[in-house]
């Protein structure tokens, strides 16, 4: 052979063995799969699953598609009456071991004689957390846990909070100027931001169950609150809060009937209030206190099945969710205005806090130049 050919031969030390390199690629695949059902399978979580043989070829995938629909693991398996031996189920999900409106997965893989699992990450779910991943062990199946770990968590950050705290995941959004105002001194406030800002804040609608503003947003803006640039994307429950259920009957928050509406109101909200808003169709739920505590209000709203939430304003329902610790992400749409005027109003209201050490104190996790603007994401710590 000629020397500069046998230059290209890897030594047999450099040659990496398949299973360092193609599980992650695998695993990456079911992520992909798994985000085919993004934002349509709550209160479940996204999944993805595949078999594949130990070349690494795809035998079979799927996915979970909606609530009540098969889960990941039966869609990739139901080709099979039993797998082929030598191959491996990648999951991101640890396969579930009780009985939900579907029967266990775990069970089905011992059915269909599954002899290698590899999972992305373990299912917070108290019903399951490990039962799954040691059900399977139990019966000898080789069980992987932890491959591309963080990027399978972070396919469902709303379903690792409320499954675990019984809670809806709380977005704040806020479109503001550099010096963090939504509106000049006279209210004038369209528009802060660019067009593509505000398109994509249509599209962080259709992607929570429900949306939530205070009754003064409702009294100055009269908005919409629906999603209206994504056709055919779903479109948010929308929630009021409002002490007294004082909302006006000219509002589009009463007139669009289009999707479910709710308001939280307080224990002195008068009868003739209450019995109007219910003949226009709304869902009143009344706190046992005059002014409804957040945490209150969010455990209700999970009740009625709501998982995650995109508050929207004013300045103080925002400061009320801040006050009370139940945040859990930020998207704060940053213009390059300057308002720097004392008397414009701030994204949020005031929190009352002397020290520093006390104050929220976001993680920022991206920042996403958006048309002129930037969107800034974080999380509170
Ligand atoms: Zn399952």
């Amino acid at each position: 052979m000629p020397s500069e050919v046998s230059e290209f031969i890897l030594p047999q030390s450099m040659i990496l063995p398949f299973e360092t390199v193609i599980p992650e690629e695998l695993m990456q695949e079911a992520i992909r799969l798994a985000r085919k059902a993004e934002y349509q399978t709550e209160p479940n979580p996204i999944v993805g699953a595949l078999l594949a043989d130990p070349q690494g070829n795809i035998l079979s995938s799927g996915f979970h598609q909606k609530p009540g629909k098969a889960h990941a693991e039966v869609m990739a398996l139901q080709g099979f009456e039993q797998v082929p031996p030598e191959a491996t189920l990648y999951v991101t999900l640890e396969p579930c071991s009780h009985f939900g409106k579907t029967p266990p997965c775990a069970e089905l893989l011992l059915q269909k004689q599954v002899k290698q699992v590899v999972v992305g990450c373990l299912d917070p779910n108290p019903l399951v957390a490990g039962r799954g991943v040691a059900l399977l062990r139990e019966k000898g199946v080789q069980v992987k846990v932890g491959l591309c770990e963080q990027d399978c968590i972070d396919l469902n950050p709303v379903f690792n909070k409320h499954i675990v705290t019984h809670l809806p995941y709380v977005t704040l959004k806020a479109a503001t100027s550099l010096d963090g105002k939504i509106a000049m001194p006279s209210g004038e406030s369209q528009w802060i931001t660019g067009a593509e800002a505000r398109a994509y804040g249509h599209l962080l609608r259709s992607r929570h169950q429900a949306i939530v503003v205070g009754s003064q947003t409702l009294l100055k803006d009269n908005p919409q609150l629906t999603n209206r640039i994504e056709p055919g994307q779903r479109q948010p429950i929308r929630i009021a809060f409002s002490s007294l259920g004082n909302i006006q009957e000219e509002t589009s928050f009463l007139q669009n009937q289009e999707t479910q509406r709710i308001v939280v109101a307080g224990c002195e909200i008068k009868d003739k209030q209450l019995q109007f808003l219910q003949s226009m169709g709304v869902k009143v739920l009344v706190a046992p206190t005059a002014r409804p505590a957040v945490r209150w209000a969010l455990e209700e709203l999970y009740t009625l099945g709501i998982c995650s939430l995109l508050v929207e304003g004013g300045a103080e329902l925002v400061g009320s969710f801040l006050q009370e610790g139940l945040v859990d992400q930020l998207c704060l749409f940053l213009s390059g205005k300057l308002i720097a005027s004392p008397e414009a109003p701030a994204w949020c209201g005031n929190l009352g806090i002397s020290h520093l050490a006390d104050v929220p104190h976001f993680k920022f996790k991206s920042v996403k130049p958006m048309g002129d603007d930037l969107l800034i994401t974080g999380y509170l710590q």
